[in-house]
């Protein structure tokens, strides 16, 4: 098969990845909360999260959430309908019936004045998702949970790095999940998460939880003598290969945030003149708000002229993809969820929107030939 010559995305080594992969092996111990588990715990706590404990993803931080929570058949979770599979999945395992509330066209987030509207008494949570990074607006939601008595859950999987208003995305809901795959801004080697707990009312319980239901954690601080079954669990914990991995991007996190708003900000100049000319919409967001450059998307007229430029830059061997198919429209979507409203946006703007490369080592004539491309498009 040919190689693409650039690709959407790309993992790249930034640092010391292979050094530590290589330190984590050779200590022998390779199992979760290790050497590396702990390096990575520690950097998290440092830059203000509270709580952070590593999983195996952020599917399996928001499966936490929704155990925590003691989510139970028929309660109600409100979220957008533009998102990965899991922010639903996650509370349909236990359950729930998804409520889904429409995005805004400006940055493809929850619209958080279409919120109040698809509140039964039977909701118990609202879960945002910062999509590519870009913050929800926390204010306004938060101060909707805090009137109804709901639990606020942040889908930060895209988000690390992000603020609101100066204060970092992941600091506002009760639980905070971040997601380190491998297409996501830092990587523990492929795939990885973080849950973060604010609520600490949960804090103790969701170590058990992630010891397979055992206060293990408390014994290997050596707070108790042996540890037993205690509550349910399952078993969320990353091998230290991982977090060695991810460990190196974190000490390279500066770099990997510049390099990333560099790219995002090379895009945008060089294609605002299509969006001055009413050929494309860019990401529109305000001044409190800072984004960690996860993704550049760019919206077309609709979905025909959406296909037509990824099939015109596939044929310049620039690949571009697509997303979310709207979970609201989707064989299980229609079995757990129901709509709140009418779609204005969620189906007609998803369908108009491509994501462009944007990757650690994506070079500037590579950039540039991508803007020149999409220019010659139109
Ligand atoms: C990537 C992503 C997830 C899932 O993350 P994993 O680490 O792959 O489980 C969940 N939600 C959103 C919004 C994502 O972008």
């Amino acid at each position: 098969m040919k190689e693409i010559s650039i690709p959407f995305n790309k993992s790249t080594q930034v640092g010391n990845e292979i050094a530590y992969i290589k330190e984590a092996l050779l200590s022998n111990k390779l199992c979760g909360d290790n050497l590396f588990s702990k390096k990575c715990q520690k950097w998290f706590l440092e830059k203000g999260f509270k709580n952070p404990l590593m999983t195996p993803s952020c599917t399996a931080a928001l499966e936490m959430t929704g155990i925590l929570m003691g989510i139970e058949k028929g309660d109600e979770i409100i979220m957008p309908s533009y998102t990965f599979v899991s922010t639903a999945n996650a509370f349909v395992l236990r359950g729930a019936k998804i409520v889904f509330v429409d995005i805004k066209a400006s940055d493809m987030n929850i619209d958080e004045n279409k919120i109040e509207a698809a509140i039964t008494h039977k909701t118990r949570a609202i879960v945002v998702v910062h999509y590519g990074g870009v913050p929800c607006e926390m204010d306004k939601i938060k101060s909707i949970s805090n009137q109804y008595n709901l639990f606020l859950i942040e889908d930060a999987a895209q988000a690390l790095m992000s603020t609101y208003k100066n204060k970092m995305i992941g600091t506002f809901g009760d639980f905070a999940c971040f997601s380190f795959h491998q297409t996501k801004n830092f990587t523990s080697a492929g795939e990885g998460g973080l849950i973060t707990i604010n609520n600490e009312t949960f804090a103790k319980r969701a170590e058990i939880i992630r010891e397979k239901g055992t206060n293990r954690t408390a014994f290997t601080r050596k707070e108790i003598s042996k540890y037993s079954w205690i509550d349910i669990g399952s078993s969320y914990l990353p091998s230290d290969i991982q977090c060695a991995y991810l460990f190196a991007q974190l000490e390279k996190s500066e770099a990997i945030y510049e390099k990333r708003k560099s790219i995002w900000n090379k895009y945008y100049s060089g294609l605002k003149e299509l969006a001055n000319k009413n050929l494309i919409n860019l990401a529109k967001t305000g001044d409190h708000i800072n984004h960690n450059a996860h993704l550049f998307f760019i919206k077309l007229k609709d979905i025909n002229q959406r296909n037509k430029l990824i099939e015109y830059l596939s044929n310049q061997d620039i690949e571009v993809v697509f997303h979310y198919l709207p979970l609201h429209n989707s064989e299980a979507g229609k079995r757990f969820g129901t709509f709140s409203g009418e779609d204005q946006n969620t189906t007609m703007e998803s369908n108009r929107l491509i994501r462009l490369p944007l990757f650690y080592s994506l070079k500037d004539n590579q950039i540039c030939k991508i803007i020149q491309k999409i220019k010659d498009f139109f």
